[in-house]
Order: C-alpha cells, then structure tokens, then sequence
C-alpha cells in the first residue's frame, strides 16, 4: 500500500491540529514530541518475568513508561485489545546483508515480529563494514542492524586465490589488522565459517588468534563450525577459545545434522554445561526445522566431487537423497524445486552420479562466473533433537535466512516457535519463549537497550495474538506471511500493520558498545 501513514501518526497529527489551531503552521515544531500510548496489553517484557497486563508510553524513540498508565494530551493512542506486546525480536543469526539494501521493507523478518537482524555470520561479512554501514544509512531498511567481521571475508582480503593452506605468520598479522578495523567500525565481534572456502583451511591457532582480537575489544565470537552438526568433539574447538580468551562465544545454528548423530542432545548439552560451569560463557542460537540450506560443496569436507566414496558417505549417513531439494542451480535453472533423486530419475543414473554431475557442472559455472551458482535444501535433523537443543536455558531463536529466501525459516521461525511450540505443544510457555528471542538474545549479542521493555529502552516492539501466532511458510511457498503478527515499531515507528509493511524505514546500524 502506498504513501499509507501509520494511524498512530495520524491521530497525532490530528490531536496537534486540534491543540495548534490557533497558534499557526509553526506549532507542531514547538509541542512536544508526540508520543504513543499502547493501552490494553500484556506486556511480556523479555526477561523471561510472567507477562502483566498494562499500558506502555513511547516517547522520542524510547519506552517511557510501563504500567498502569491514562492518556496525557499528545498521545495518541493504540488500543492493544488485550493482544501480547513484547519487545521486538531479535535474530541473532540472519543473512538479510545479502539483500537488505535491495529489500528496506524486510518483509521477511518484520512480519515475523523481527526488529533487529545480525549479519556478516558463517565468516562472511560485508567488506569493510564502515562502507555497508554508510550504505544502510542511506537507505536504511524497516529493521535495525548490527554485524560481525567474518574470518573467511578477512582471509579472502588478506591470502586472496590462495587460501588451501595454513596462514603464515604475517598474513595472521595482517588479518588481525583488518579485524580490528572491522570493530573499531562497529562490528560487534568474529564470526567463522569453519566448513566452507576459506576458513575450512584456517587451523585453530589461527582462528584462536583473531578471536582473541575480538575478546580484546571486549566483543565476540560465533562459529558455523568445521563440522556443522556431525561430531560432538568439533565443539571443543570453540569451548576452548571460550576458555582462553574469556570471551562470550556462540554456537551458529546448533544442530545434529547426520542420522549418527540423531538423539545425541543429552550428551552434547551436559558438554556445554561442563563448560558453562568451568566459566565458559558458551550459548547457541537454532532455527526450528529439520531441513537446512548451503550449497552442495559443504557436503565434501574434501571438495572433491569426483571422488565417489566421499560422494556416497555424505548422501547417506547425513539424510535420505530424496531429502535434498535445489532451491538454486543455474547451470539448470528448471532443476529448482526438484529432489536429487527426481533429477537423477530424469538423467536415468543414480544418486551419487547425479550428485557427481551436478556438483560439476556447478563449479565449472561458479569458475565462469565467480559467484556461487547452486543451493540445497537438505532434510537431515530430526524433531526431539531440535525440541531439546531448543530447551537449552542458553539457546536463543535465530532464522539463518536472507530475506529473499526459498527456505521457509526466513518468513516462519520465529512465530513458528510461537505457534507450535509454546500454544500447540506446550514445550515453552510464552514467557520463556519470548526471552528466547529478545531479552536472552540481548545479552548473548551485548546489547544493553534492546530486548526488553522497560523505561529507557529503544521502542522496538511487537504486538501479537497467541491464539492465532503460527508460521505458514513451506519449501512450496517460502514467502508466505506468518499469522497473528499485529503490529511491529522500530524506534517507536510503525514498521509492519496487519500484514502490511508500511513506509516508515526507521532502522538503526546497532554498534558495538555505542
Ligand atoms: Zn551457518
């Protein structure tokens, strides 16, 4: 809808022309700031505190008041209808710095309730940072965000085409350089992406070294670690850069990615724990499906396509073939959509021949034109291992999705959570949900004044109905709109109104420590 002016505003305007009538065209300018009263809610502020019915009072961008509240001349007002206010969702692990700049409206994460995405994850950010920051604030988007140095972009600057080795000593020196530039530009810590090109390349000295330039800076790390979901020792990696930088770290997307490893959350939570109370201030984020999405090369840890065992190994104690749908293949766009075993029906081979030939085909397209020219969906966890990883007290929601996507986390993660999760199966109440996806996020990502409602903080807010929250996306139709997200504000702005993102583009680059 276009030119549509949020009816908050409307009033306001309406409430200063009724005030101002006598006093000319310059009133407005000498009233106060209008504010914005949101009466009739349950306010769950994100601390994880049992929700209370109230009214909350925005002002200059901030909550100004919580509680029992009456309307002041200059509010305007928004009747909440005993519907859920929470402090706007924070996606702690999003790829929205793909097509942010393209898409301000961010469909994909305000309908949702998402007001805050964090980007430049998997080890790759954009480079520099200051120059994506200059960009978003010319053409900011609906939702706020923040970003961390990606080691993989940092190795790509610093060892360029020849990257299949160790670092030596100087271009680690050099890499720490660039990160502390990447920081001192507001990048809120490193993030690694230990199974793919580069960083699949990089040894732990090396990625110790670079998160201990993030710990100095009083930041972070996150890894998409060197075996995404496969072995219980590939987290020792990042327990032990944990332990000896003292730095937060997080766990990307957690995960059990290979039927091997199915049923084996008990083991592996007692291990974070472990860590936990040896002071390790480990946490990790997930998304709730049991399919995720990369492209075909991070099944071969060997990058080898032609090397059939390797092939057979990572198609079969990983998932079913007929699990592994193409969201992307340019070489053969019409192959999207289709499984692996459709298509290797349709060239009459086996799986692991079509598998061969497709990964093929893609490089040599990927060589030609230098971007990556395929993707996958791959359905390879099973539900009780995602339902306890969920119910880990330091797990928070993340999407892992861009915002043009064709894995339905993308439009459905968060509010799927909400839905299933909390109203249909009980696994979470709301509150414990809500905290999972504001205030706990806050804390893991350092952020001071997000991710709570109390007086003070910055007004990013949803209102939502728990009777009807529900996810819709499928891989079939990826884009479809959650239900029960009423309404969103980023700064106290109105961002998305009943499946509707509206003009206001109010969001803010969220620095580290400013
Ligand atoms: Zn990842």
């Amino acid at each position: 809808m276009k030119n549509r002016i949020p009816i908050a505003i409307t009033i306001a305007i309406a409430l200063l022309q009724t005030i101002s009538c006598s006093r000319g065209a310059h009133i407005a300018e000498t009233q106060p700031a209008a504010s914005l009263l949101i009466q009739n809610v349950i306010v769950i502020d994100g601390t994880g505190s049992p929700g209370s019915s109230g009214d909350v009072r925005i002002r200059n961008q901030r909550i100004e008041a919580v509680g029992q509240l009456t309307a002041e001349a200059g509010d305007a007002v928004v009747d909440g209808n005993g519907m859920v206010l929470a402090p706007g969702f924070i996606d702690s692990h999003s790829h929205a710095d793909d097509d942010i700049l393209q898409h301000s409206n961010a469909r994909a994460a305000v309908s949702q309730g998402i007001t805050t995405v964090v980007v430049g994850q998997d080890g790759f950010s954009p480079y520099p940072l200051a120059d994506f920051y200059a960009a978003f604030g010319k053409t900011p988007g609906t939702i706020n965000i923040a970003s961390y140095a990606g080691h993989n972009t940092l190795r790509d600057e610093v060892m360029g085409k020849d990257f299949k080795r160790h670092a030596t000593a100087e271009e680690l020196a050099r890499m720490q350089q660039l990160l502390r530039q990447e920081l001192a530009s507001g990048a809120i810590g490193l993030s690694s992406g230990l199974e793919y090109d580069s960083g699949i390349y990089s040894d732990h000295a090396e990625v110790l070294a670079l998160a201990q330039v993030a710990a100095d800076a009083g930041t972070r790390y996150i890894s998409h670690m060197r075996c995404d979901g496969c072995e219980l020792e590939t987290i020792d990696e990042i327990i032990n850069i944990g332990r000896v930088t003292g730095a937060p770290v997080q766990i990307s997307h957690i995960k059990f990615a290979m039927k091997s490893m199915w049923g084996q959350a008990p083991q592996l939570l007692a291990k974070l724990d472990t860590a936990r109370k040896e002071g390790i201030d480990i946490s990790a984020d997930i998304y709730p499906y049991e399919y995720w999405q990369s492209n075909m090369m991070v099944l071969l840890p060997n990058r080898d396509y032609n090397d059939r065992e390797a092939v057979a190994y990572a198609l079969d104690p990983q998932f079913l073939p007929e699990g592994l749908r193409f969201t992307k293949f340019d070489p053969q766009p019409e192959y999207v959509g289709k499984t692996l075993t459709e298509i290797a029906a349709a060239r009459k081979v086996d799986d692991v021949t079509a598998f061969m030939q497709l990964a093929a085909e893609s490089v040599a397209m990927k060589q030609s034109t230098g971007a990556g020219a395929d993707a996958i969906i791959a359905t390879s966890m099973i539900e009780d291992d995602i339902r306890q990883l969920l119910s880990w007290p330091e797990t928070n929601v993340c999407t892992d999705g861009g915002l043009i996507d064709l894995h339905p986390r993308s439009h459905g993660s968060f509010t799927k959570i909400l839905g299933r999760y909390v109203r249909d199966e009980g696994l979470l109440n709301l509150e414990q949900a809500v905290h999972k996806m504001t205030g706990l996020t806050a804390r893991h990502l350092g952020f001071s004044d997000r991710g709570v409602i109390r007086e003070g903080a910055v007004a990013d807010l949803v209102l939502f109905d728990p009777a009807t929250v529900g996810d819709r996306a499928t891989p079939d139709a990826p884009d479809l709109l959650s239900t029960g997200i009423l309404s969103v504000w980023v700064a106290g702005q109105k961002v998305y109104d009943n499946g509707v993102v509206t003009d206001a583009r109010p969001g803010q680059v969220i620095k580290e420590n400013l």
